[in-house]
């Protein structure tokens, strides 16, 4: 029997009580109903609500293992499987190790252990944003519509964890090819307006899950970027046009020149198709740990403790 009480299992003349409902024996799966007075899908509930991956908008039916609870149990899993870490109780980013439970909206013994685990170590669920400072590269600058994400971080930028070594890439080839890079956007909060957008935002769009970055780029430091229509009409072999190229073949990334319709500032690594279940595990989560952040600015890791 996995009882989820911990340290608070005993009150002070050492008896045992009841924090919090057991999770039960067997599976909890869609269409798992409690009986009448409350059960395993009750506290399974519960501590998805804690964990945050049940949102308070989310209307799941007490004790029944619903649609809503399924849902929220996918995100518990992938997120034990894909955020090296957690929201620890003073609000910073705590490493955890990957825990692979699968995706499957099933709860078995190892979901259990983990929901223990989360309550005992007081996490929540996070995301896979990390930030970088500017002053921390050589070549990549703020544009100069720039707009800071994060309050009282003016010089501060966000992106998910795995583009960040796009950034670092694009640093260096800004060196290699002697151009500098000024960046508009990165990460964006669902719902954000867009300003001097090339093209209307995509509701998909990579920008969301921390993963596209829109930019410009020039010959001089902190001067006279030109207009981003340069990256997409230079030459291969030009300077803008080998960091074009290179962000394209060494990098990974889409470049938004090629797209229909053509959107020259941004470069991607999007997650195909948009909207996609994987796509929206990490909106999801990347998008709850910038709220976080805007409580509790240092949830989010720098970009050199990324690794
Ligand atoms: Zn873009």
């Amino acid at each position: 029997m996995l009882a989820l009480s911990g340290a608070k299992a005993r009150n002070e003349s050492g008896a045992k009580m009841a924090t919090a409902a057991s999770l039960g024996q067997g599976h909890l799966q869609l269409g798992s109903i409690d009986p009448a007075g409350g059960g395993p899908v009750a506290a399974l509930q519960a501590e998805l609500r804690r964990l945050q991956v049940l949102q308070p908008n989310e209307p799941a039916t007490p004790g029944h293992f619903d649609g809503h609870t399924e849902r929220a149990v996918r995100r518990m899993q992938w997120f034990a499987g894909q955020v090296p870490g957690a929201l620890g109780p003073a609000g910073a980013f705590v490493a955890r190790p990957l825990l692979n439970l699968g995706v499957d909206g099933v709860v078995g013994p190892q979901a259990k252990q983990f929901l223990l685990q989360c309550r005992q170590q007081g996490w929540v669920a996070t995301g896979r944003l990390v930030k970088f400072q500017f002053d921390d590269l050589a070549r990549v600058w703020p544009g100069a519509g720039y707009q800071p994400l994060l309050a009282g971080e003016p010089g501060v930028a966000v992106c998910a964890r795995e583009f960040a070594a796009v950034v670092s890439g694009m640093d260096a080839a800004a060196q290699a090819f002697g151009v500098h890079v000024f960046v508009n956007q990165v990460f964006r909060i669902e719902g954000a307006a867009v300003n001097g957008a090339v093209v209307p935002p995509a509701g998909f769009s990579a920008h969301k899950i921390g993963r596209a970055i829109d930019l410009q780029l020039g010959m001089q430091a902190g001067l006279n970027p030109q207009l981003s229509i340069a990256i997409k009409t230079a030459a291969a072999n030009t300077p803008f046009g080998k960091f074009r190229d290179h962000a394209k073949t060494v990098l990974q990334c889409r470049y938004g020149g090629d797209f229909s319709p053509s959107d020259p500032p941004h470069f991607d690594r999007q997650i195909l198709p948009g909207g996609s279940p994987t796509w929206k595990f990490h909106h999801f989560f990347n998008q709850l740990q910038y709220r976080q952040a805007l409580l509790k600015p240092q949830a989010i890791p720098a970009l050199g403790a990324a690794a």
